[in-house]
């Protein structure tokens, strides 16, 4: 019997990746409806294309709330997969991001899986790599020749061999194989090889501490929930060198023994490479790391392992926590304070948070760690929500790096003018080069110089489709823009008055690279920011350099503040913080907390103490205070204090709508209409609604950007605000494809 003979005639819902929120319903055919099911892919006549969507839910009956007859229905064009690319957990994963931060369910999917696995035309497909292997048969050889029997005989020693081996090994070409496979006397076959993202990587070796009894008392803690096997949240709070990272392992460890999985998630992809060899070295091929960086291929190996249960370790950049891990037990979140687990543009959603509700339908523990807890885990805390564990001393007693302030503007009434470097940093520099050790200057900024500046007019050189300055980068002799990438030459002459006073002001990690290599010729200098990243091995190099000793002085932007351990480093120097204080955004002073606590966490972690010198025009300022005292709760307590008092999170939430495009006047018009809409889903004011006004970056990629801000204590009311307005607007002919609305922003720039 033809097996569609059993199946029914089903309705099948589906969620396609584009912009909008709702789901589509489509007929299938009775053979469709056996391969359908929740989490397959499947290709769908959409507008006038056909596109691949996921399905979400299939029908036995026309969905009641369906205002389409079963006529007006259009067919599916073909199930894609047999067996669904996403698990019914992470299909409830994504369900939930979907709701939450009012992202499409569609696009959430897509972000889900390894990126190019859709059949073309929507990419170049990606699938299991298969390489040519070759073994002997057990047929007995009669004549042979001299190369047919080198074949033969290196089979013998090896057992199968890769086609390419073999001929290599045996010194023989590809016909003398063909000839042996015609005789039937050898056998090729095909097997797929995993594209390994460490391949290159050397491994290290396993490091077995015996742990502190503080790190103990915090480790039973967690072993004591994963064994539960329910769910349970920790916030780690423990200073820069407390040995977190141990405790972490220990856990997976843990989670492991129980028969299940476990989940590390990093900030960023330049962190995944320290962390990914000490992980190997503890499970092995076990190990599976997901970041945007890999090749295509490497991604989706890596998935592929993740998925069939081979590799039961997850590691990785935001998006990892999507993997589709079988019977998790554990996530830790490592830097959990970090903006980066926010994803900034569609689908939006952030990935600790996201963590925290997969552990809970998972029945997981989760593990936040940060020397500088996020303000809302902290608030957490003290609402009962994460249980806090505390490693407040470094491993060995080894003191915490003494931070200190330089005033610059004590440094520019000496010089009469304004200078990158304070002698006292400079002097640092030197000290600590005398002693054979090493130090980091960080800049929050990259290129040589921000900007380029006409002396004669005043003119700026700004970017044609975005509202920023151009960035001078020296080696390549380009201007560019860090939003959209625009570059051009250097000018010769202004371009407004003609004349050629061009100047380069402010300074980038390129400049402080060339300084210091001027003042002090001895100093071996390195220079690590995206620019270098751009290029992963260079920059594993660059590393690995700086940890081998064969650099004195790494420059680089707030990257190098994180994660990176390297013993010999005794000076921070930060050469300016006040970029970063004087944003305007509401997370300014948290922010420049964390950078100034993270980056003092590198100096001094092997025996010798550290010493952070932090240059500023603001040398008062509460965060900058905290922050050379390396006291958190001080901190904490002095920045709630101004987040209630100014009604910013957590003690309301927030939502923003960006309205963007091309026509100045079409955004400015759409922004009022939305305003409006707005206020009249606000009847009851459960929400404060600020703007519109230009967005604070208000041209981006040659489109016009204004924004509304909503504020309310109520998170369900805030929605329901927002969903209402947008609603009646596109009910009013707005096109929300072009309005973002960002749940939780994590910056409201
Ligand atoms: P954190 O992640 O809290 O900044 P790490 O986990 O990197 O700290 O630990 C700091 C240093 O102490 C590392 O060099 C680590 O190898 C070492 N370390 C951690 N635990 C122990 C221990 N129990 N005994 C000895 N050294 C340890
Ligand atoms: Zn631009």
């Amino acid at each position: 019997m033809p097996r569609h003979e059993e199946a029914q005639q089903m309705f099948v819902e589906v969620a396609v990746p584009v912009h909008v929120a709702q789901t589509f319903t489509y007929r299938l055919t009775p053979e469709q409806s056996v391969d359908a099911k929740p989490g397959a892919r499947i290709r769908v006549p959409f507008g006038r294309k056909l596109v691949t969507a996921y399905i979400v839910a299939l029908h036995d009956e026309l969905p009641a709330d369906l205002k389409l007859t079963e006529a007006e229905l259009k067919e599916a064009d073909r199930v894609v997969d047999s067996v669904p690319v996403c698990t019914p957990e992470i299909l409830q994963l994504a369900r939930w991001v979907a709701e939450y931060y009012a992202s499409p369910l569609g696009e959430v999917l897509k972000a889900t899986l390894p990126p190019g696995i859709n059949p073309p035309p929507q990419g170049s497909f990606v699938k299991a790599k298969l390489r040519r292997f070759v073994r002997a048969t057990d047929l007995k050889p009669e004549k042979l020749t001299a190369k047919q029997l080198s074949v033969l005989t290196t089979l013998q020693q090896n057992g199968a061999l890769a086609l390419q081996a073999l001929i290599k090994d045996a010194a023989v070409s590809a016909a003398t194989v063909t000839s042996l496979e015609k005789k039937g006397l050898v056998e090729v076959f095909e097997e797929a090889v995993r594209r390994d993202p460490m391949a290159h990587s050397a491994s290290w070796p396993v490091e077995d501490y015996t742990l502190t009894a503080a790190q103990s008392a915090v480790f039973e803690t967690i072993r004591e929930q994963v064994d539960e096997e329910t769910y349970g949240a920790f916030l780690l709070h423990g200073v820069t060198g407390s040995g977190k990272t141990e405790i972490y392992i220990r856990a997976m460890h843990a989670a492991l023994a129980r028969g299940r999985s476990a989940m590390m998630l990093v900030p960023e992809i330049a962190l995944t490479p320290v962390f990914s060899r000490r992980l190997r070295s503890h499970f092995g091929d076990k190990v599976a790391i997901f970041h945007s960086s890999l090749q295509r291929g490497e991604r989706f190996d890596e998935w592929t392992r993740v998925k069939s249960g081979a590799a039961r370790v997850v590691i990785g950049t935001r998006s990892a926590v999507f993997a589709p891990v079988q019977n998790l037990g554990l996530i830790v979140v490592d830097e959990e304070h970090e903006s980066t687990y926010r994803q900034q543009e569609s689908p939006y959603y952030n990935a600790r948070d996201t963590a925290i509700v997969r552990a809970q339908k998972e029945s997981a523990t989760v593990v936040l760690g940060s020397a500088t807890p996020a303000l809302e885990s902290f608030h957490n805390v003290r609402a009962g929500k994460y249980k806090l564990l505390k490693l407040p001393q470094r491993i060995g007693e080894r003191p915490m790096a003494q931070a200190r302030i330089v005033d610059m503007r004590n440094v520019f009434l000496r010089h009469g003018k304004p200078r990158v470097f304070s002698d006292e940093l400079l002097e640092a520099i030197q000290e600590t080069h005398a002693r054979n050790e090493q130090s980091i200057i960080l800049l929050n900024r990259r290129g040589y110089s921000s900007f380029i500046l006409c002396r004669s007019c005043g003119e700026t050189i700004q970017c044609p489709n975005c509202d920023v300055t151009l960035t001078y980068h020296r080696s390549e002799r380009v201007i560019v823009c860090h939003y959209c990438n625009h570059r051009k030459g250097v000018p010769k002459v202004c371009p407004a008055c003609g004349k050629k006073y061009i100047y380069y002001v402010g300074e980038g990690t390129e400049q402080l690279e060339e300084l210091l290599t001027q003042l002090f010729p001895a100093l071996r200098v390195a220079r690590i920011d995206r620019d270098t990243t751009a290029r992963r091995r260079v920059f594993e190099q660059s590393l690995a350099d700086f940890s081998a000793g064969k650099i004195d002085t790494l420059v680089g932007t707030q990257m190098l503040a994180k994660g990176h351990d390297f013993p010999n480093v005794t000076l921070v120097g930060v050469v300016s913080v006040d970029a970063g204080l004087a944003l305007p955004d509401f997370r300014s002073a948290e922010r420049t907390f964390q950078l100034i606590t993270q980056v003092a966490g590198r100096a001094g972690r092997g025996d010798r103490p550290g010493r952070v010198l932090i240059q500023t025009y603001h040398p008062y300022h509460y965060a900058l205070r905290h922050a050379c005292a390396q006291d958190y709760e001080g901190f904490y307590n002095e920045e709630i204090q101004y987040r209630q008092n100014h009604s910013y999170p957590p003690f309301v939430s927030l939502a923003s709508l960006l309205i963007h495009g091309p026509d100045l006047d079409r955004v400015r018009n759409d922004s009022l209409e939305l305003r409006k809409q707005l206020d009249v889903a606000n009847e009851q004011r459960h929400c404060r609604i600020l703007g519109p006004a230009p967005a604070p970056l208000s041209r981006l990629k040659g489109e016009h950007r204004f924004q509304l801000l909503l504020k309310s204590r109520s998170r369900r009311h805030l929605r329901e605000v927002a969903d209402a307005a947008l609603k009646s607007a596109a009910a009013n002919g707005m096109n929300l494809r072009s309005v973002n609305l960002e749940i939780d922003p994590v910056s409201i720039m």
